[in-house]
């Protein structure tokens, strides 16, 4: 026999998930332990149940009291811990779930430090300090070391080599036009050049056209826009960056993990052009409004 499901529960709501030894938040990588081993007669009731950490109980598992040797810990010990814990853990209204906490704060760190390296590598600082004060970089492109990069999967084979031209899906390495950085990651230009047309109504509504040239587009009911389709790649997916390229490609060179269903973008929009001339910039539409039009 062992401690009963209602025994272990209760455990690991009096330590709040905590272990009763060195005090570290453990989520589910503990156990509940007897103080008194069951070879020396440890009864299964919760004044004999302990929660420790893996480490911890490593320390207590083989204690014998006819050889008390190294750092062992002693039922009595335990014991006085466990109880010690306890009081601390009522006192100070300990709760479990920290393991969410340091992974969100883990996560935090390596998505500023991501950061940090694309604004430090990717970013032509020269360009960007030329610029007159309070003017928008409207073509926001132009403040990156290099109009094109190379997204790279770091589970891909075939790189230097291309992809079959039936090949369908999204390859494992492709170049594309960096287009901006946004508050989570960077953004794509996924479709530069003409990109897809679309038509906008007075209420906002839109509808991405299938064909350049149809016939709605000369309607007065709506304004035809030109639109550019931007992903969007969060630092979290980003593994490594090589800004000089390499032999086969001088772009900087972008390593990522596909880890969004195969993709490496989080979120996929659609913006209508401005006019750098004019000082227009481009326009996010809005994806609540975007509809087929009956
Ligand atoms: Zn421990």
């Amino acid at each position: 026999m062992s401690f009963s499901q209602k025994i272990k529960e209760e455990i690991l709501v009096l330590s709040a998930r905590h272990c009763c030894v060195c005090h570290k938040s453990k989520g589910v990588k503990l156990e509940v332990h007897h103080i008194i081993p069951k070879q020396q007669g440890g009864l299964d009731i919760i004044e004999n149940a302990i929660c420790l950490c893996f480490d911890c109980h490593a320390d207590a598992g083989h204690y014998f009291a006819g050889h008390p040797k190294g750092i062992k810990f002693s039922p009595n010990e335990l014991l006085k811990h466990k109880e010690a814990w306890f009081k601390i853990v009522r006192e100070h209204k300990i709760l479990p779930a920290i393991k969410s906490i340091t992974g969100n704060i883990s996560k935090l760190n390596y998505k500023l430090k991501m950061q940090q390296k694309v604004f430090k590598e990717l970013i032509d600082h020269e360009f960007v300090r030329k610029q007159e004060l309070g003017y928008f970089i409207y073509n926001t492109s132009h403040m990156f070391i290099s109009l094109k990069v190379i997204i790279r999967s770091v589970d891909d084979v075939m790189y230097p080599r291309f992809y079959p031209e039936d090949y369908t899906g999204i390859t494992g390495w492709f170049k594309v036009m960096i287009y901006n950085t946004y508050h989570n990651g960077i953004e794509l230009w996924l479709d530069p050049g003409q990109g897809r047309k679309a038509i906008i109504d007075k209420n906002g509504y839109w509808e991405l056209l299938e064909d350049r040239f149809d016939a709605r587009l000369q309607s007065s009911e709506y304004v035809g826009l030109d639109t550019k389709m931007i992903g969007q790649i969060p630092y979290n997916n980003i593994i490594a960056i090589e800004a000089r390229g390499d032999e086969y490609a001088s772009e900087p060179h972008i390593y990522c993990k596909f880890a969004n269903d195969g993709q490496p973008y989080e979120n996929i929009y659609y913006k209508s052009f401005g006019s750098p001339e004019n000082y227009i910039p481009d326009m996010e539409l809005d994806v609540e409004k975007m509809t087929v039009f009956g």
